[in-house]
């Protein structure tokens, strides 16, 4: 008898089919299709009810940093449950792992960021900023500087505040409202789609900048901004590695206007490309604010947090200004959450496993883009372990197969017969494969990501 033959696939799928509303549920497919109940991980691993193993590329949702299924980290869940399952972190009670991980954190990041507000995952940490960012301004005077810019097709998380701040058109659809009097979007530094032809990178950085900048004199200037919010590569929008020296060309513009950046590191930190934190070490640049969640905890546990800087700490903490921050989750320094996000720090510092991604990494870019032989397939992108392949009708000009086609949908569908999850998200496949990663694991995602191509251009002719 396997493991899995207690599980009844069909009932599963019906039940789930008739109770859950699934986060960006296509309803006439999901009728259809329903979902693929998993019951099992073990290390880049996921299994299905009925016992079938795929090589998970994706890592989840770009969270599973450490791998699936790990005793030592159910083990320090359970102990800390059993010691103290829940504390609040409200007004004037602390519970140690907070603590440990609030100290950990702000050595982990760069120097100025000493600074950490616990919250439930990723939108939430942006909404936190979203309201930081608003109360520093106002405590220190800056009653006028409101206004926020962020980039088009960003993602930021799917709460009010950090939908509107996101950019993805396909996510501000008309039936729902967003805060649009204080939000506004600039162009996105996707080169290989948004640049004119001919530009350099270097002209089309000139470009973005003098986009930024004019934004910021359209608004009134630099007394009505209060903050910029980008990730360092694009994640949902498409695995976007910008240009040579855009960061540090917009951080600037915001230094220059008292604006404050804010880096959404919710899939670049804790490895994903190598470092803690990938602002300063990957792209040289000190934000004021890090949002961070999936890999602080490699998904075991939900937790997010925002990382500001001791200027923001000053201004917030002047002392007899008689403030309250009145702002805070139930579950903010979750005790189990902290305890499990410290495991898998120690886990990957004894397992060397950003030294794993620096090492792989370059490796999976370089026979990643043995695929760009491939008839329909634009570009191969990204950095380390955050990558992506755009799919497109035609090489010459980049033309895009019409959307109802799901062509991404459709090569991951092979893929998935073939045993390897890859996200599909419209003509793009995105991976951002566990950071245990080997290399005999890229020739297989590799390998099985051509076959997947190549029976898709067949049953396309
Ligand atoms: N920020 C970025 C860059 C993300 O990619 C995501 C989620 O994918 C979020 C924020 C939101 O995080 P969460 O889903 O944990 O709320």
């Amino acid at each position: 008898m396997s493991e899995f033959d207690q599980y009844d696939t069909q009932a599963i799928v019906e039940m789930d089919k008739a109770h859950h509303l699934h986060p960006w549920q296509f309803f006439d497919l999901f009728r259809h299709n329903g979902a693929l109940p998993i019951v099992k991980g073990d290390n880049c691993h996921i299994y299905d009810t009925d016992g079938r193993k795929y090589f998970d590329a994706v890592g989840g949702l770009w969270c599973n940093n450490i791998g699936l299924g790990r005793k030592d980290m159910a083990d320090a869940i359970a102990e800390q449950a059993y010691k103290m399952s829940y504390a609040s972190a409200f007004v004037d009670l602390t519970n140690v792992p907070a603590a440990e991980l609030a100290a950990k954190l702000a050595q982990l990041a760069p120097a100025p960021l000493n600074h950490v507000f616990f919250t439930c995952g990723g939108s939430t940490a942006v909404d936190t900023a979203f309201r930081l960012i608003h109360y520093f301004q106002n405590c220190r005077g800056k009653h006028d500087k409101k206004h926020i810019i962020s980039r088009k097709n960003s993602y930021h998380g799917t709460t009010y505040a950090a939908m509107s701040i996101g950019g993805k058109p396909g996510d501000h659809p008309p039936e729902f409202n967003f805060i649009s009097d204080i939000i506004h979007h600039i162009s996105y530094p996707n080169y290989y789609r948004c640049a004119e032809e001919g530009m350099s990178e270097e002209e089309f950085v000139d470009c973005l900048v003098q986009e930024f900048e004019d934004k910021i004199e359209e608004l009134g200037g630099a007394d009505k901004v209060a903050a910029f919010f980008a990730e360092p590569i694009m994640g949902a929008g498409g695995v976007i590695v910008p240009p040579e020296g855009y960061l540090k060309r917009m951080h600037a513009v915001c230094k220059k206007n008292d604006i404050l950046f804010v880096s959404d590191e919710v899939v670049t930190g804790f490895g994903r490309l190598g470092h803690w934190f990938a602002s300063e070490d990957e792209f040289g640049i000190v934000p004021d604010m890090i949002t961070s969640a999936k890999g602080l905890t490699s998904g075991y546990m939900p937790l997010g947090a925002l990382l500001f800087s001791d200027e923001i700490w000053e201004v917030l903490n002047a002392e007899g200004s008689g403030r309250c921050f009145p702002h805070g989750f139930t579950y903010s320094g979750h005790p189990v959450a902290c305890a499990a996000a410290l495991k898998n720090i120690e886990i990957m510092e004894q397992e060397k496993l950003l030294e794993n991604v620096n090492e792989v990494g370059p490796y999976f870019e370089e026979q990643l883009k043995t695929l760009e032989d491939l008839s329909i397939v634009g570009q191969v992108r990204g950095r380390k372990f955050m990558v992506c392949v755009e799919y497109v009708a035609d090489k010459q000009t980049r033309e895009l197969f019409p959307e109802e086609l799901d062509i991404g949908k459709r090569i991951s569908n092979h893929a998935d017969k073939l045993g390897l999850i890859c996200r599909s998200i419209v003509h793009l496949n995105v991976m951002s494969p566990p950071l245990t990663m080997t290399r005999a694991d890229v020739d297989f995602i590799v390998d099985t990501l051509r076959k997947s191509i190549e029976l898709t251009v067949e049953e396309l002719r």
